[in-house]
């Protein structure tokens, strides 16, 4: 029969009743957190209270204070408690399951996969890589698309804002109409539009949401495992800003390789930088927070040149529009989740009020996927663009 393995949050009280330690004359409670099914054992919390957890007799998992965290661990003195500090793997991976500071950080950003998982069969389901598109019989497939959805045939260049919305977004959902319309006959005449970036970017999207979550999950191991972890967090945030660029470029400048090649090597080239910048141990302290989204923000924004030069080229066109509209959108959520990673908004207000849920590191997760969602859309509107049109 299955028992319960009690693993205890250990708090310690000063003598006036406030949170902190290290007094002698503190005394210390213990306090059931969570309970986990196991093999044998009383179900009272024996196990735990012998000094056995998760099948380990040397040590105990139990959740510690800020103050009792080695240096490695030391990130934000504004969430005081309920740190997991040097647990086995084992145990920190099964610690997915069970409440801590670290808990809802896995999450947002492991169900953030799992979406853009899906996302991206969705995308490979519903828009062939086979489609190629020559801009006479697709722009003619596309008419058809729009006729069928909307009962009106619309005409893809136009002056109007509202219009021109509504034609991208028709464009947008009638990308697999289009293609399946349009594939047999585009593929005759030989042109292909490449999908490489679209999925590039989301292969980024991915890579930097699941090495956000497994960095939240392990790094709490060791201080080597800690080193390595934050490393590939750092990389995976700098594979989403370089992806970020890769749909926006390539689809933009597909009639001007120069401009493509220049922004795709100047990203590329600023990426790897900044990988080799985040393995320099120094780069994680906590003094150098600003740094490091300084460093981020500024990648991020130096796409706001190839954004401008759409927009000078394009400027008129709806889908040129449409994105420069998500890509917006996307700032403003990664300037909202940099600010606020920054600032360590709202737990600075109020230490230890949100160590669970709540604490400005959660908020900077949801609006990352926020912001990562907006430019799948402009991905999307890239996509049919240049579908229907080609070079
Ligand atoms: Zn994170």
């Amino acid at each position: 029969m299955a028992s319960t393995v009690t693993l205890e949050k250990t708090t310690t009280i000063q003598s006036d009743g406030t949170g902190g330690g290290g007094s002698p004359k503190a005394m210390t409670l213990r306090s059931p957190l969570l309970t986990k099914a196991g093999k044998g054992g009383d179900g009272s919390g024996a196990i735990a209270k012998q000094g056995k957890c998760c099948g380990h007799s040397h040590r105990r998992c139990e959740l510690v204070s800020y103050d009792k965290l080695p240096e490695f661990l030391k990130h934000n003195e504004f969430i005081v408690d309920h740190y997991r500090s040097e647990w086995p793997v084992k145990d920190a991976l099964l610690s997915a399951f069970a409440i801590h500071n670290e808990t809802i950080n896995v999450w947002t950003h492991l169900i953030g996969f799992f979406v853009f998982l899906a996302l991206t069969v969705c995308a490979a389901t519903m828009v062939p890589m086979e489609y190629e598109a020559s801009s006479h019989s697709a722009m003619a497939a596309s008419t058809t698309g729009l006729t069928n959805l909307t009962g009106n045939p619309l005409v893809l260049r136009s002056d109007s804002r509202d219009e021109a919305v509504t034609v991208a977004m028709s464009a947008l959902r009638n990308v697999s109409v289009a293609a399946e319309t349009a594939g047999p006959a585009a593929a005759a005449a030989g042109h292909r539009v490449a999908r490489w970036p679209f999925y590039a970017y989301l292969c980024g999207a991915m890579f930097c949401l699941l090495m956000s979550s497994a960095c939240h999950l392990l790094a709490c191991h060791s201080e080597h495992a800690s080193y390595v972890f934050l490393r590939l967090d750092y990389a995976g945030i700098t594979g989403l800003i370089v992806t970020s660029f890769y749909p926006l470029v390539y689809y933009t400048f597909l009639c001007h390789p120069l401009f493509q090649a220049l922004y795709l090597g100047f990203i590329t080239v600023s990426g790897a930088a900044a990988v080799a910048v985040s393995l320099l141990p120094v780069f994680e302290r906590p003094e150098l927070r600003w740094a490091r989204a300084g460093l981020f923000a500024c990648m991020g924004a130096s796409g706001l040149v190839p954004i401008l030069h759409k927009m000078l080229v394009f400027g008129a066109r709806p889908e040129a529009v449409l994105t420069t509209g998500y890509e917006m959108a996307m700032g403003a959520f990664y300037l909202a989740g940099v600010l606020v990673y920054s600032t360590r908004v709202p737990e600075r207000w109020m230490p230890g009020r949100f160590d669970l849920a709540g604490h400005s590191h959660q908020l900077f997760h949801v609006l990352v996927i926020a912001g990562a969602y907006a430019h799948y859309l402009a991905g999307l509107v890239y996509l049919s663009w240049r579908d229907v049109e080609g070079c």
